[in-house]
């Protein structure tokens, strides 16, 4: 199947709305009609223009090979499909090639599309490219004229589900989704185009800033001009479908005003003309989309019985019995439905509807592909690129439906389950009950209480505005949302809504941070997680919020495995985890060391600095896990060097070394004492020299988690060198001279001790995690998409939890939760997310390690048990109430 998924990547998502409109005559391309020269590449593609759109896909390597795919494309796949007899084929269509694929990969089961588990791997791949829903309902549509039935539901799950009998049961069970962010976690991309298409009008500005933030790296600037046709021909659709009421459908005449160019010399020609100016701006207004667009949102306010969520679309939203949020869906579902019908069944104006509905469809999977991190480029630069335009085309009064659909479409398959959200809080007490507030009233009041905040500040580079320590002006923000937490915490007159008015605090559970991890280290947020963590409630007893747990995002991007690993143990020391708290990612404690640096052809590249702190770092491992051996020489001789460069700029200039001032350094290249000063970081910046007393009641709680009073850190704290390094560590010449970026290969002779080490390393940090009973929150489809792995038996969750089954990695039982982060990023869902896990171990077994289906399904269900285990709140249905 993977020629048909990269035929259908060229058809639908490489060819542009523009050129189907221009071959169709209904587009002026330079100036230009088409006039038949170019068929129409819905039903009469040629093989020389699939050709050109495979050659965009990438994936072949010679023209021979595309050449004979377009070959099949046309001679098979645009074909009816003759050996489905259930199903009604279109005449020569690039349509049939939908239904191609989704006959093999999914069917209807009590009248809902489901998946073959054994094809789920291969249709989330796909789908995730253009949405589960253009073959669901093209599916739909084929299969019902044949059975003659007309569908009135379209309110199946966004992410489909499969049919494993097993999994499915598991998931009847308690479930609990600990790691998702609610911005991401949406139907972000479905609510976006809901709310482009009734809006397209007031959204100019926003493509225009969209554009400006991402125009290096090629988005499209014609993309407003794009989706204003896509919404005027999504009117048109509607219209001809019977999905609009009559006073509100618009004519194809109207349309081809709209989207052709044509109607600008109309509009110039009626603006010139000498008619009287009410007439004049009436019928200048009766040929404008937004003037159809308002009578059509007009009609739709007075449809009987409304459905909660008919404010996202024109077109009627249907009311089931089971309302519930998946009928946000179900609009646009519709619409596909009846337009692949109406071809399906034939009508006068096949050709031009055939035209219109391919360039809609091409839009919207252009636009799909622009919001949704989709493209194949790995690492979290490119994921962070995505992050910002999660939310941005959603019309503020629909963010609403946003946070319900987040956090409902989860709990309503299911009456055991629970999420942890996360959210930025914000910098005042108010705001933060504020937007707690907005979110709960979101949510219907039976799910009030399954649900609870994580607050997550965000990661950031320095920005060196004040160069008095490093992270400045982070590390000040930070203490202003702590101070906000802590205020908001102790203030039991924030209620929420409903029947009974819960605390808001109630709602809060644990703290955490987001956002790529490279330019900023655990150590910026160890004072206000001490701080937040233990804060003592004092708002006469009216309430009683949680205690906060921590959980850190950690060791998923980073410079190499040493620096992941030293991250990961940062957090460790200087958050003092405890059983309870959780690590989110953690990747690099599962990533392969042999694999991951000989792809690096042994090279790594970050800055002086963390090549620096690595170095020592590594050196303090190596005498603990194998005594002082040769590799201790060799990165104390690096260290030396990169010390001498970094931290004693006078005398090591170009390169050399000036004796005399050897003498009387600053600070000496003690290996030993740069570690200890390394262990200190956690500590506030100023903390080894002049820390100012406060009045204030709250400064004080603060200032008393200026530094970590653990045992190791304490006596660190009695080593001046050390100190005096801390120092050092926050001056301006010392960062600047260690923020150049160097690349450094490891000896050769040194290579294979360097390997054995870091896998110790590795080794060390996951028994002391298992020890200590803290617990690593998964991410498969995140990782996959953000991480470097091949395919999804490659998680590291077998390495981290591999109890009762068979693999090639050392037994290690740690606490692990499967979940989904940015849900609506990712394409995904939670049940999604434990199924995909599952098939790969099932198809990917290893020689000599194999598993039976049982044996998976029974260790997926112990991970659920224990993700239940790990949730933050423990009581949930007790304490909010008063
Ligand atoms: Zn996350």
């Amino acid at each position: 199947m993977e020629h048909l998924s990269n035929a259908l990547k060229a058809v639908f998502k490489e060819q542009d709305g523009d050129e189907v409109l221009f071959c169709a005559d209904m587009l002026q391309k330079d100036n230009q009609y088409n006039r038949g020269e170019m068929p129409r590449p819905d039903t009469e593609m040629k093989e020389s223009q699939i050709q050109y759109l495979l050659r965009k896909v990438n994936a072949y390597n010679t023209l021979d090979q595309e050449s004979i795919v377009g070959q099949v494309v046309v001679s098979e796949w645009m074909k009816p499909l003759k050996s489905h007899k259930e199903l009604k084929s279109f005449d020569l269509s690039v349509f049939n090639m939908l239904l191609h694929f989704a006959c093999k990969t999914i069917y209807f089961k009590n009248n809902d599309p489901v998946c073959h588990y054994s094809k789920l791997l291969r249709w989330h791949n796909v789908s995730n490219l253009f949405g589960e829903d253009t073959f669901t309902t093209v599916f739909a549509a084929s299969l019902d004229i044949v059975n003659k039935s007309k569908r009135k539901y379209f309110d199946w799950p966004a992410y489909i589900d499969h049919n494993n009998k097993e999994i499915n049961a598991l998931f009847k069970n308690k479930m609990a989704d600990l790691h998702m962010h609610l911005k991401g976690s949406s139907y972000n991309f479905d609510i976006s185009w809901l709310s482009i298409m009734n809006n397209i009008t007031s959204m100019e500005n926003v493509f225009t800033e969209v554009y400006n933030l991402r125009k290096t790296y090629g988005w499209d600037k014609d993309l407003y001009a794009k989706m204003y046709r896509a919404c005027a021909i999504r009117l048109y659709l509607a219209s001809r479908t019977g999905l609009l009421s009559e006073n509100a459908q618009i004519t194809s005449a109207q349309l081809s005003n709209i989207i052709d160019d044509k109607i600008n010399n109309a509009n110039d020609a009626i603006a010139k003309s000498a008619i009287d100016e009410s007439v004049k701006r009436q019928l200048l207004e009766s040929h404008s989309l937004e003037f159809l667009l308002s009578k059509a949102k007009e009609t739709s306010k007075h449809f009987e019985d409304k459905s909660d969520y008919q404010d996202l679309d024109y077109i009627r939203i249907p009311r089931y019995n089971k309302d519930n949020v998946r009928s946000i869906l179900s609009s646009e579902r519709e619409l596909m439905y009846s337009v692949f019908r109406l071809l399906l069944e034939g009508c006068d104006d096949y050709k031009d509807i055939s035209s219109l509905f391919y360039s809609y469809l091409c839009y919207k999977v252009k636009f799909r592909n622009a919001i949704i991190q989709l493209n194949s480029t790995v690492g979290f630069h490119n994921f962070t690129l995505y992050e910002e335009i999660k939310d941005k085309f959603i019309a503020k009064r629909h963010k609403k439906f946003l946070y319900k659909a987040a956090i409902e479409s989860f709990l309503i398959n299911g009456k055991d389950r629970y999420l942890e959200t996360r959210i930025v809080p914000d910098t005042t007490a108010e705001g933060i009950a504020e937007k707690i507030k907005e979110i709960a009233e979101s949510v219907d009041e039976k799910y009030k209480e399954r649900f609870s905040i994580i607050l997550h500040f965000i990661k950031s580079r320095d920005e060196r505005k004040d160069k008095e320590y490093r992270h400045k002006e982070l590390r000040e923000d930070i203490k202003k949302r702590a101070f906000a937490i802590h205020k908001f915490r102790n203030n039991a007159e924030y209620l929420g809504v409903g029947s009974e008015d819960y605390p808001l605090s109630g709602y809060v559970v644990g703290i955490d941070t987001a956002n790529t991890e490279l330019m900023c280290r655990p150590e910026v947020f160890a004072q206000a997680f001490r701080f937040l963590r233990y804060h003592n409630i004092k708002n006469n007893g009216r309430q009683r919020p949680n205690d906060l747990n921590i959980t850190y995002h950690v060791g998923e991007d980073f410079y190499d495995i040493a620096d992941g690993l030293r991250a990961v143990e940062e957090a460790m020391i200087y958050f003092n985890l405890k059983n309870g708290d959780r690590l989110g990612h953690c990747l690099v404690l599962g990533t392969d060391v042999r694999k991951y640096y000989s792809m690096r052809y042994n090279t790594i590249c970050c800055t002086k600095q963390v090549l620096l702190d690595n170095m020592a770092w590594l050196h303090h491992k190596c005498k603990r896990l194998f005594g002082y051996t040769s590799l201790c020489y060799y990165l104390e001789g690096i260290f030396n060097q990169y010390f001498y460069d970094v931290y004693q700029g006078q005398i090591y200039q170009d390169g050399k070394i000036n004796y005399e001032l050897l003498d009387d350094p600053d600070v000496n290249n003690n290996i030993n004492d740069y570690y200890q000063s390394w262990v200190l970081r956690g500590n506030n910046p100023k903390f080894a020299s002049d820390m100012e007393e406060s009045d204030d009641e709250l400064e004080q709680e603060w200032d008393n988690c200026a530094e970590n009073h653990e045992y190791g850190i304490e006596i660190a704290k009695f080593n001046i060198n050390a100190l005096e390094l801390f120092d050092q560590y926050h001056k301006d010449e010392i960062v600047e001279r260690g923020s150049e970026a160097v690349a450094f290969t490891i000896k050769e002779s040194y290579v294979e001790d360097f390997y054995k080490l870091l896998e110790a390393i590795q080794e060390q940090l996951l028994k002391e995690i298992e020890s200590k009973r803290i617990s690593i929150e998964c991410n498969p489809t995140s990782n996959y998409k953000i991480g470097e792995m091949s395919n999804y038996d490659e998680h590291p969750i077998l390495k981290f939890y591999n109890s009762g089954l068979n693999t090639p990695y050392n037994k290690h039982d740690i606490a692990v939760s499967i979940n989904t982060d940015d849900q609506g990023v990712f394409s995904t869902s939670l049940e999604r997310e434990y199924s995909l896990i599952a098939l790969a171990i099932e198809r990917h077994q290893t020689e000599g390690f194999k598993n039976s289906p049982r044996q998976i399904i029974d260790w997926l269900d112990k991970i659920r048990q224990m993700s239940v285990e790990q949730q933050f709140d423990n009581d949930i249905f007790n304490y909010k109430k008063n």
